[in-house]
């Protein structure tokens, strides 16, 4: 199940939860409960994308990939 990172435009609050896609239109902040919610792409949500197996498994990730952040 794919992770996705969320930041609540209601309080600032950021979090991450896995979740169907399905389910994205129920995610609440675990804060403030608001649906008001920005979807953050990070490196391991990008559809299409080849880099994001890339940079998974790059050995610079850990180091601060900039791709990862
Ligand atoms: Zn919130």
């Amino acid at each position: 199940m794919p992770t996705y990172e969320y930041h609540c435009k209601a309080c600032g609050e950021k979090f991450e939860t896995m979740i169907s896609s399905a389910e994205k239109n129920k995610v609440r902040c675990p804060a403030c409960q608001s649906r008001n919610l920005q979807e953050v792409y990070g490196f391991n949500v990008i559809k299409g994308s080849s880099q994001a197996e890339v940079c998974q498994s790059c050995p610079a990730a850990e180091k601060g990939c900039r791709l990862a952040n």
